[in-house]
């Protein structure tokens, strides 16, 4: 008997995609569901952008780029990012990758072999535990409930001699939660005492609703929290969220060279190079002001929190465009029964358990229209009840 499925490796069958994909094959049954699922921005790439890169194909530049990305890119992400790097100088490394997710992907391949142990914040981006386990390494969740704040005293006594690298994602994919300058601090220390490769992953940076002071320029404020970027910090960042461009693949990271160049030797023989049109146009992302945009997200977190933080447990998001509230206790069902619930009244949200070692909580993603969130957060009150 002719059995397909025997081509398949076993590390391929133990990822599991079944959470998720119930979900979705519910909501096909929707003729016009609320849709608060979706994890990118509702904005269009702004015009300049899309501009560079009509020009750049029309100019040919469409064939394969140096895989560690090109000069003006590099040139110019380096611009941003040198003195972030202060125990490195400039001597640190940086690949431009095919989004953060490729960056991910290269990271683990490079990385991660079988015996090592990753530390992840739980609740996590879904990405992080499958692409550890297929790198054939073990992930080890910390346990971040409920302020999802990472706690050294929960780190600590999961860490031993396989412990290779802790993940960091600040703002945060489930929660929206920005991590405190604390917490910054003093994860940074527990990572350089025990000889963590610190992975920051800051994709939602621009997306960062509390100011703080900026550690490059004290007289303006940043929207990020700051972690300092030590000679044992990997950082990822791209261009999907901050301006809409999750469809161009395009992210880089920045770190220790001797990383750095491996990953780029592996993306050598897997991606190539990321995509020669997003890259220049990349090179002029930085020039465009999108604090408008950051602004409208900001009155739609605050409209989130008015409205069902009566409702919900919920912590304050301070970033990225989601929320994770806890699903009532009083109504006694988990976070996929939950969203049974949820989109039988044609509201799309996201179990927690897709995003978490527990099932106790659901993902909201405001990036859509003021009348649909409407909608939705009134869907939401009402379920509550
Ligand atoms: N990291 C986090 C935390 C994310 O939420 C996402 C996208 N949902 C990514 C990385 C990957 O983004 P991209 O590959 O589009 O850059």
């Amino acid at each position: 008997m002719f059995d397909p499925t025997r081509f398949i490796a076993d590390r391929t069958h133990a990822i599991d995609a079944s959470g998720i994909r119930k979900v979705f094959d519910l909501a096909a049954t929707l003729e016009n569901p609320i849709d608060l699922s979706i994890g990118q921005p509702d904005f269009d790439v702004p015009d300049e952008i899309k501009q560079a890169a009509v020009d750049a194909i029309q100019s040919g530049f469409n064939k394969y780029t140096q895989t560690q990305g090109t000069a003006p890119l590099i040139q110019t992400v380096r611009g941003r990012l040198d003195h972030r790097f202060p125990m490195l100088g400039d001597d640190y490394g940086m690949l431009i990758t095919s989004g953060v997710s490729g960056a991910l992907a290269l990271l683990m391949l490079t990385c991660v072999q079988p015996g090592d142990e990753v530390l992840i914040p739980d609740p996590y981006f879904v990405m992080y535990k499958h692409l550890v386990n297929l790198a054939g390494g073990t992930p080890v969740f910390v346990d971040t409930y409920p302020d999802f704040q990472l706690r050294p005293e929960r780190i600590e006594p999961l860490i031993n001699e396989r412990t290779k690298m802790l993940l960091f994602n600040s703002p945060s994919n489930p929660t929206g939660v920005v991590a405190t300058q604390q917490v910054c601090k003093e994860v940074a220390e527990l990572a350089d005492r025990h000889g963590l490769l610190l992975v920051s992953d800051e994709i939602y940076d621009e997306f960062c609703y509390e100011k703080t002071p900026d550690p490059d320029h004290p007289d303006k404020q940043v929207l990020a929290s700051p972690l300092d970027y030590s000679s044992n910090v990997l950082l990822l960042k791209g261009f999907s969220k901050s301006y809409a461009m999750t469809g161009w693949r395009l992210g880089y990271a920045a770190g220790p060279r001797e990383v750095i160049a491996a990953m780029t030797k592996i993306q050598q023989y897997t991606f190539v190079c990321a995509p020669s049109m997003t890259q220049a146009a990349g090179s002029m992302a930085f020039d465009v002001d999108i604090s408008s945009l950051v602004e409208a997200y900001r009155v739609k977190r605050d409209k989130v929190i008015d409205r069902i933080g009566g409702h919900y447990e919920l912590t304050t998001p301070g970033g990225a465009f989601y929320a994770f509230p806890k699903v009532p206790d009083h109504l006694g069902v988990s976070g996929n029964e939950f969203v049974k619930r949820a989109i039988e009244k044609s509201l799309l949200v996201i179990p927690g358990g897709v995003f978490s070692e527990r099932d106790t909580h659901f993902r909201i993603s405001y990036a859509c229209d003021d009348a649909r969130l409407d909608q939705g957060l009134d869907i939401l009150v009402d379920l509550a009840k």
